[in-house]
């Protein structure tokens, strides 16, 4: 296994204040982000003399006790959960990344796809980089010009061109909180306030729980810091917007605020944009519980036709996604989407999902429609193809697993036993947004990456005719 595959899709939480326990709200915060990442969970916190550590493997449910958060006093603290497929019981590897020194801790949301300059730095300056992930060398870069007397602004400001890749990282250090986002601004981060306390979250739902305000999204190539001077922000570099359309697509939660956007909103827009293309007539249109609830309540508002829940879902069972093995993927889908026979009996049905990625889940589900006697099971995918895979930090398979990528709609179509298959146009994806493209990296549907992808680009293919 190779470590720098380690660095997957997260959520961040940090928090500075004056006068809260730093770690409790930090707790509040990552269980709101739950969904960001549910392997590993972890926090750092600082009572401006030490700072402290306790990561666990799962759920924050299951992780924290009381007395692990009385440990971790402190009005400082950052939090991350990790996602990841790779390596996932590797507790050495889970974040926020501190080293034996506790100089400083970082949380790093996102993924550099090259490490070769960070690499080559750290071996010329007698650092060996060979077990650590992308997280950590960021980590040691930033640390060998800190420990060298540079302030902490500085030695983000001095390692900062080493990082090539996405990123929205939370450092922590015994007196100050900083919050930095590469320069497109690929994974999301914004501020908060609670109080006179200050709070970053990787999605504002993290607000909304905490009791905190939005103030606004940190901007990308933007350095913020946080001490008891109060909030100062730098530009790094110059910033490029280019927020993943994919966290629209499917990974935010539906009440989080993404470039000023309602994630729900923009998911039934998905929706009813899809509706404009339908041209099949239907007795009910169900959602593929939960992401795919907005765009089916979109569709049904444009097409008149009856929303209904026709598949329940298990909410104690994770994301399929997650598990490392396609044997035991293939076993959770039917755990944990159950139908509603009543609903879907003698019914012809529109199902709508939000993407299909390896192909994995969409033939189970409409096996398992077709098996509760629906008469015709229509599929409408509120996203385009998935045809090229994620290098900044979404867990995607490699292309040659991206099932778009190979097969043909028609073909698609048959694999799943649909009697059709219809996928959101790439326009109206956009359009759909209220946002100018090149507002959004769309990588995992275009091929375009923002972000050098250096010695990854080799993996990819273009030539791809099916569609
Ligand atoms: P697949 O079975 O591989 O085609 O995965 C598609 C399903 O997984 C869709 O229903 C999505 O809701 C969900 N999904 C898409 N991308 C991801 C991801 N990166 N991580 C977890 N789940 C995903």
């Amino acid at each position: 296994m190779d470590f720098r595959e380690l660095g997957e899709k997260c959520g961040v939480f940090g928090v500075y204040s004056n006068n809260l326990e730093a770690s409790r709200l930090t707790y509040f915060g990552l269980y709101a982000l739950q969904h960001r990442g549910q392997e590993a969970t972890g926090i750092c916190s600082s009572n401006h003399e030490f700072i402290r550590t306790y990561k666990g493997s799962g759920l924050v449910a299951h992780v924290y006790k009381d007395e692990d958060l009385d440990y971790l006093h402190g009005s400082i603290a950052i939090g991350h959960n990790r996602y990841s497929t790779s390596g996932g019981s590797l507790v050495d590897h889970h974040q926020p990344v501190i080293g034996k020194d506790n100089l400083l801790a970082l949380a790093h949301n996102g993924n550099l796809p090259s490490t070769r300059k960070l690499e080559n730095f750290l071996k010329n300056k007698g650092i060996s980089p060979s077990h650590l992930n992308d997280s950590e060398m960021m980590a040691e870069a930033i640390k060998h010009y800190f420990v060298k007397g540079l302030t902490i602004e500085d030695s983000i400001r001095k390692a900062f061109p080493l990082f090539t890749g996405a990123f929205s990282i939370l450092i922590l250090t015994k007196t100050k909180l900083i919050a930095v986002r590469d320069a497109f601004g690929i994974r999301p981060l914004s501020l908060g306030k609670i109080d006179d306390s200050y709070v970053f979250a990787s999605e504002t739902c993290a607000f909304d729980t905490v009791g905190a305000e939005f103030i606004r999204d940190v901007k990308p190539g933007e350095m913020v810091v946080i001490d008891e001077h109060g909030i100062t922000s730098t530009q790094i570099v110059e910033g490029v917007e280019k927020l993943d359309i994919f966290e629209l697509v499917y990974f935010a939660r539906p009440e989080s605020k993404l470039l000023g956007k309602t994630v729900n909103e923009v998911r039934k827009e998905f929706g009813r944009k899809l509706a404009h293309q339908n041209k099949v007539r239907a007795d009910i249109v169900i959602p593929i519980p939960d992401s795919s609830i907005p765009a089916a309540l979109g569709f049904a508002e444009v097409s008149k036709i009856p929303f209904d829940f026709g598949l329940n879902k298990n909410r104690y069972i994770h994301r399929t996604f997650i598990r490392p093995s396609q044997n035991l993927r293939d076993r959770d889908v039917s755990l944990k989407l159950i139908p509603i026979k009543e609903v879907i009996l003698g019914k012809k049905v529109i199902v709508i999902d939000d993407s299909i990625v390896r192909g994995t889940t969409t033939p189970k589900i409409v096996s398992i429609l077709r098996k509760a006697g629906a008469k015709e099971v229509h599929l409408r995918i509120s996203s385009p193809p998935v045809r090229f895979p994620d290098f900044y930090g979404i867990d995607m398979p490699e292309q040659k697993d991206l099932i778009a990528a190979h097969k043909s709609l028609a073909e698609i179509c048959e694999f799943t036993g649909a009697d059709t298959l219809e996928y959101l146009t790439y326009e109206d994806m956009i359009e759909a947004t209220g946002l100018p493209e090149n507002s959004f990296c769309t990588s995992c549907f275009t091929g375009e990456y923002p972000i050098d992808i250096e010695e990854r680009g080799a993996e990819i293919k273009y030539d791809l005719s099916k569609f």
